[in-house]
């Protein structure tokens, strides 16, 4: 097995998630921040805040209901690379991604102002909103997450406007690869006398819309599938080498009018060899050998796994959408396949031991 395949793919013995992002909470309720992790943050703030089950059973969460969501990091390879995101995030000031002087100069900081500065064996300093911001431009550029393909997608213009500020005032450029994107949410306009379940169950339209699903990797694997299938002799566009029909690691390139296929370990060195970093071991961007267009790296490998490993996904991804009948039972080309939320239940089942350890540490007071 090629060791990039076996570093990016193979691990898990499933496909790339189709989605997982970290996320910045905040409480409209009172001065508290809370930063986690999930494949589907719509589900995940509904949980938060109480409206689907699986929600905050611990009452320090429910006494700061409702929970906004002001900020995602997306573009993760893998689950356990969002946990390490997130963890990295919620713990700065220990982390080992971060070189020590850093460290000690942000926990000073933290502890700066502080009557009795906590003891240094344990410190979990409260963070603000801006300290939060600041660590989380500092991860981006950190060498275990820079070569991630990471991109930050804020809801709450006033956290943006902050992101902002800060990142004018920093001297370090944020990477350029990093695409930045503001689409403020819609918060409920009601009276302040509404005690109503609108006020805390309100998940905003564009969080809801956020595709969580394989659906924007659906035309490449269909692409690629028909391609691999059709029984003719194909050349690796790079190496020019006949390729055999049993040959697993084979890449496809996405653009609808090439017919470009690839082996992935001669994709990967030409691209490495674009990208001219000697150090890098998994590229992050290239040109396909045929159509010249730039391609992402975890575009390829998202779509590879998915055809290699996501036997299940693509079932649910390929199937005839589940018909109710009007008595309310399910027709009858429905529930062979489980449905991409009964296959994403157990990744979001540390919900609750994740906010028993942090959920203290994230208050402002
Ligand atoms: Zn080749
Ligand atoms: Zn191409």
């Amino acid at each position: 097995m090629n060791s990039i395949m076996a570093d990016s793919v193979k691990i898990e013995s499933r496909p790339i998630p189709a989605f997982y992002c970290c996320y910045l909470l905040r409480s409209k309720n009172r001065k508290a921040f809370y930063i986690g992790s999930t494949p589907n943050p719509a589900r995940r703030l509904g949980q938060h805040n109480g409206s689907s089950k699986g929600g905050a059973k611990r009452t320090s969460m429910q006494g700061k209901r409702p929970w906004e969501m002001t900020c995602i990091v997306t573009g993760f390879p893998s689950r356990a690379a969002a946990l390490q995101f997130e963890w990295a995030w919620q713990n700065t000031h220990a982390t080992r991604h971060i070189e020590r002087e850093v460290r000690d100069a942000r926990l000073e900081e933290l502890q700066k102002g502080r009557k009795n500065p906590s003891p240094v064996k344990r410190p979990r300093p409260p963070m603000s909103l801006e300290a939060r911001l600041k660590n989380l431009h500092h991860l981006l550029g950190v060498g275990s997450f820079s070569r991630w393909p990471l991109n930050i997608r804020f809801f709450a213009q006033d956290v943006f406007a902050q992101w902002e500020k800060h990142i004018s005032k920093m001297k370090t450029k944020l990477r350029t690869d990093v695409t930045i994107r503001v689409t403020p949410a819609e918060l409920p306009k009601l009276a302040p006398d509404v005690q109503s379940e609108m006020r805390t169950h309100f998940i905003p339209e564009i969080i809801r819309a956020i595709p969580v699903a394989y659906e924007d990797c659906k035309v490449h694997v269909e692409k690629s599938k028909n391609i691999l299938g059709d029984g003719q002799q194909r050349t690796c566009g790079v190496c020019r080498l006949g390729m055999r029909a049993e040959e697993s690691l084979v890449l496809v390139c996405p653009v609808e009018t090439c017919r470009a296929v690839s082996h992935m370990a001669c994709m990967s060195q030409k691209f490495l060899a674009e990208e001219k970093n000697v150090d890098a071991i998994i590229p992050v961007q290239g040109t396909c050998p045929s159509c010249q267009t730039s391609l992402r790296w975890s575009d390829l490998m998202k779509e590879l796994s998915l055809r290699m490993y996501g036997e299940e996904e693509l079932k649910v991804m390929f199937k005839t959408k589940r018909k109710k009948k009007s008595d309310g039972t399910v027709g009858e080309d429905a529930d062979e396949f489980p449905d991409i939320d009964e296959l994403e239940v157990d990744m979001d089942e540390d919900l609750d031991e994740t906010w028993t350890e942090n959920v203290n540490d994230d208050e402002d007071k």
